[in-house]
């Protein structure tokens, strides 16, 4: 089905190519359609083309079929390639700023000498596209606006904020009139740790009320489109937001579809043709042969309402929405993968001592409220000069009232700890004698994140086998978007993780997510232990939990293979075991 995808893409170039260049607006328009056809055709556009039926679609005449069998045995279009030469290479990433439609593309190209984004925006800062006949004030600012968030959008939005405004979204639009449900889909709904848009699918009895107060919202920029069951807004926050309103009855297909991955549709969509049935966003139908899609044709689909009920019709296990990737078999039985409320503890957090915000009281109290049962105060150790890194006087002390407040809070299991630096060469920041009087060791690198691959996984391995260490904090220090971090060899990591007990750090904070994803899958096979801590600084922090459980679930990880999931017992028999069987190895 990706190659119609593809070939979809084509053709929509050419008609765009086309009327950039002035073409006849009939032969334009031609072409968009045979683009639209192939998108909304529900089977391979090759089987298609190898049973010789090409031309029987509307639409398709004898010139665009040659094209297609053209694509199909060479992956090109002549016709296509000699316009691509013939135009300035940057001219069509113009196309992707709102506001500049072909049209306009080819105008401020031959009037403006307009090749790129950048002469586009020396155009408009030079005054030399309001010297153009027919190009006014707003239209111009429109352009600049739009020219501005394509160059902010570029980067994705981070899981923390996306996640923060798909919430806000959701909790104040679904207080209209009439919304029965509102669910955000997309790569959010997985639980990337970046986001393209946010995608809401929504089933209400009133949706011209609900499409008017989304677009209506003080926190729209603009408007991009809004029709009577869709509408798509730009937010001020940096974020396209797609919403969507449906049927109840065909609610699940629509969710499943928005919900992706493209390649988990894929298998899906095979796996409904190997059982005489097809599969798109309107649900899933019995294959009668019939080209035209079935729902135009008022056809019942076999199953619509709930994903769960068109995973149960391909006779396959519901997937959990972060088991949707590319990797993931669908035909698998899904492990049974850990939830936010199987956490009790949180096992690396900084106070006033170091660089965080919170009194150690201040802390407790904060993690209970969130119904933790356990928390380790982890302030830095010495060297982490910048974040007032604890002198061993310092830990001494902090572990003494650490102790004071643990007999404060007798619900709590209060453990004093500290965040040690691991140094470059893979040795630790305190003594062992200084080590062995905390309750638990979180070892991390803070310092040569750029060290090579070699190097990093000879200074991780040293900490993981260090007797006194109980958890690596963020393993590999990357930070999304910013830095890229360490890039040991994480199945040499896992396996030792394994075989000493030490625990791998899923750090929480949106930023962070280290472990990520892929490093998670690794060590949930090898065996080792998972800790989600959310490294927090504030009491608001304690909230990240969240990202921390979804990057878990994404590397497949259940209850049992995480500690922060034992209880106080459990929780102490392993900080003691661990350094027990740490001293005999
Ligand atoms: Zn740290
Ligand atoms: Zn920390």
């Amino acid at each position: 089905m990706s190659v119609n995808r593809s070939l979809a893409a084509c053709f929509e170039q050419i008609a765009s190519l086309m009327e950039i260049k002035g073409e006849n607006a009939f032969k334009v328009s031609a072409n968009r359609k045979v683009a639209r056809l192939l998108e909304d055709l529900d089977r391979d556009i090759s089987d298609i083309a190898a049973a010789g039926k090409l031309t029987d679609l509307d639409g398709i005449g004898k010139g665009t079929a040659k094209r297609i069998e053209q694509y199909l045995q060479q992956g090109t279009i002549d016709d296509l390639e000699a316009m691509r030469a013939e135009l300035p290479q940057g001219l069509t990433s113009l196309l992707d700023i709102s506001g500049m439609g072909p049209k306009t593309v080819g105008r401020v190209w031959r009037e403006a000498g307009v090749i790129d984004r950048a002469t586009l925006k020396e155009a408009i800062d030079s005054g030399a596209l309001a010297a153009l006949p027919r190009m006014g004030a707003k239209t111009i600012q429109n352009i600049a606006d739009s020219l501005d968030f394509a160059q902010r959008a570029a980067d994705r939005t981070p899981l923390g904020k996306a996640m923060v405004l798909a919430e806000m979204l959701v909790d104040q639009l679904s207080a209209c009139s009439g919304v029965r449900k509102l669910d955000w889909a997309g790569s959010l709904r997985r639980g990337c740790e970046t986001i393209g848009d946010i995608d809401l699918i929504a089933v209400t009895d009133d949706p011209k009320g609900l499409v008017e107060a989304f677009t209506n919202r003080e926190d729209v920029e603009k408007v991009l489109a809004a029709g009577e069951t869709k509408a798509s807004v730009r937010l001020a926050q940096g974020v396209q937001v797609d919403l969507r309103i449906v049927d109840a009855a065909v609610h699940g297909a629509t969710l499943m579809y928005f919900t992706g991955s493209k390649e988990h549709n894929v298998k899906l969509r095979e796996r409904a043709r190997s059982m005489q049935m097809r599969l798109n966003e309107y649900g899933l139908f019995p294959d009668d042969g019939d080209e035209t899609p079935p729902q135009q044709r008022g056809v019942e689909p076999v199953a619509a309402a709930t994903e769960a009920d068109i995973y149960a019709a391909l006779d396959l296990p519901m997937q959990p929405p972060q088991l949707r990737e590319s990797l993931d078999d669908p035909t698998c039985d899904p492990p049974d993968l850990i939830e936010s409320s199987d956490i009790l503890s949180d096992l690396h957090a900084h106070t006033v001592a170091s660089d965080g915000h919170l009194q150690i009281d201040e802390l407790i109290d904060a993690a209970r409220a969130r119904g933790l049962k356990a928390i380790a105060i982890t302030d830095h150790s010495v060297s982490s000069v910048q974040a007032n890194g604890l002198s061993i006087d310092r830990l001494l002390d902090q572990i003494k009232a650490v102790h004071e407040a643990r007999d404060r809070h007798e619900d709590m299991l209060v453990l004093a700890g500290s965040e040690v630096d691991i140094r470059t060469d893979g040795t630790l920041d305190y003594p062992d004698d200084v080590l062995a009087q905390l309750d638990i060791v979180v070892a991390s690198p803070h310092v040569a994140l750029k060290q090579d691959a070699t190097a990093a996984t000879e200074r991780l391995l040293a900490a993981i086998e260090h007797p006194l260490v109980h958890i690596i904090g963020h393993p590999t220090g990357r930070m999304i978007g910013r830095r890229p971090g360490l890039e040991p060899d994480m199945l040499a990591l896992t396996k030792a993780a394994a075989a000493t007990g030490t625990a791998l750090e899923i750090n929480a904070n949106p930023r962070r997510l280290d472990l990520r994803d892929a490093h998670v899958r690794t060590a949930v096979a090898a065996g080792c232990l998972i800790a989600i801590n959310t490294d927090a600084h504030v009491a608001e922090h304690l909230d990240f939990r969240r990202y921390g459980v979804l990057t878990a679930r994404r590397g497949r990880l259940t209850s049992s293979q995480c500690v922060n999931c034992l209880d106080h017992a459990a929780l102490q028999s392993w900080l003691a075991d661990k350094r027990s069987l740490g001293q005999g190895h």
